[in-house]
């Protein structure tokens, strides 16, 4: 992908063709039959994601110095879409991708030189970032998980609500208070965020989780953090300014969370499709009814206006560049289009769509998600309405 400021390519180059393809191949096993049987047993596809480990999906964001594929957020956003486009549930997956982008850009030499070989190997796994709790929500400036400095470590203590990956994550990334809101000048100062070792403190008790039965099959729990010790030298960033290091993280995490949705969103389109051509009724082909192929042609034109603002937004964050407006406005197109398409599909496919055999239903609801998480599609607009078009904040 050409990279050059002020030029625009959208061509995907071999070496990006050549992932792509191994990235389909790799998903070849994990079929609508595998995704139905962990949905229905509510499990993790542990198997699926130790496949992506092993072809370096995982790691790809990790830089090629410390071991991992040394890709952009640009080239990931194209392979977790292909993934999606399969079928598979990227949700397992893409969490240490927009980790890791972040991470690289944050951390301090010594902390990237320890960690970033260790995931890129696979020996740890980097899939956790703790940020919302029960009372904060969408006002993440709320958050009453407190980190008190004791000598040369920290003692944390507090809860976090909606967590992904607890149980299959080594690593977690922590947004806690380092003061107390009444101690800053801005509700976004005097939050810190901490790299904790969670397996340990799982092991221990400091951190217990619940995990949270919900309408999808996603491994999210509620924490109870009681003094856990987390070392100064896990500190990520700056002390005090980890809403703002939060940030870099949310725009990797919404670019990713985006082409995911994509590429699901590509996959339901296709089965649509497929079925809107074989299915017969009055003695011709559903497909040929304007009711029926118009809601698909309007959710794939949608998508190919969203992807290609996945590209500026994601060439934004490889270069460094401000990209959270971009980063807003194709979360929030995305999520819709997700729906749109789900709802499309649902209608093609008539009483077909309910059934759980067809693969639909699943993603139907697991579409849901992208339009609360990471953020809500409300906070999503109201970024736009308030940074971008300069309109009175309405909190
Ligand atoms: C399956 C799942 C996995 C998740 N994984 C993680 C994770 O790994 N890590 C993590 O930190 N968080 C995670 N989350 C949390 C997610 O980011 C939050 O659910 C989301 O940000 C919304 O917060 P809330 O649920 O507390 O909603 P609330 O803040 O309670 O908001 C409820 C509703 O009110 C609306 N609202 C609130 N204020 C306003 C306003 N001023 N204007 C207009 N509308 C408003 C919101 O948009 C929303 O629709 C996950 C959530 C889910 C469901």
């Amino acid at each position: 992908m050409n990279r050059e400021l002020g030029r625009v390519d959208f061509q995907i180059n071999e070496e990006l063709k050549l992932i792509v393809d191994t990235a389909k191949q790799a998903c070849e096993p994990f079929d609508d039959a595998y995704w139905r049987g962990v949905d229905s047993q509510k499990r993790y596809p542990s198997e699926f994601v130790e496949q992506m480990s092993k072809y370096g999906f995982l790691s790809m964001s990790i830089p090629a110095s410390y071991g991992g594929g040394g890709t952009g957020v640009t080239e990931s956003s194209v392979v977790i879409e292909e993934i999606a486009k399969t079928g598979c549930d990227g949700g397992a997956l893409r969490a240490q991708i927009y980790l890791t982008a972040a991470f690289n850009k944050i951390a301090n030499q010594g902390q990237k030189e320890k960690y970033l070989p260790l995931i890129a190997r696979g020996e740890l796994r980097f899939q956790t970032f703790a940020v919302t709790e029960a009372r904060a929500g969408t006002e993440t400036t709320n958050i009453a998980t407190f980190a008190e400095k004791n000598g040369d470590d920290y003692t944390i203590n507090g809860q976090k609500m909606w967590i992904s990956r607890v149980m299959e994550s080594d690593l977690m990334l922590l947004l806690a208070r380092t003061k107390k809101l009444g101690e800053v000048k801005k509700r976004t100062l005097g939050m810190t965020l901490f790299l904790v070792d969670l397996k340990k403190a799982l092991k221990e008790g400091t951190v217990k989780a619940k995990p949270i039965d919900m309408m999808i099959n996603h491994s999210a729990n509620e924490l109870l953090i009681e003094n856990l010790s987390v070392p100064e030298e896990n500190v990520v960033g700056e002390v005090d300014r980890g809403f703002y290091h939060v940030l870099s993280v949310m725009n990797s995490e919404r670019i990713i969370n985006s082409s995911d949705t994509m590429g699901s969103t590509r996959y339901l389109l296709s089965k649509a499709i497929d079925y809107a051509k074989m299915r017969v009724v009055f003695g011709r082909q559903i497909g040929q009814n304007q009711g029926i192929q118009f809601p698909l042609a309007s959710a794939y034109a949608k998508l190919e206006a969203a992807s290609a603002l996945r590209f500026k937004a994601a060439w934004l964050y490889d270069n460094d560049l401000e990209c959270g407006k971009e980063a807003n406005i194709l979360k929030y197109l995305t999520s819709e289009i997700g729906v749109e398409a789900s709802n499309a599909a649902m209608t093609t496919m008539g009483g077909m769509g309910m059934a759980v055999e067809g693969g639909i239903e699943r993603k139907f609801r697991e579409m849901r998600l992208h339009i609360i998480a990471p953020v809500s599609n409300n906070l999503a607009l109201s970024y736009i309405a308030t940074k971008v078009l300069d309109l009175p904040r309405s909190y």
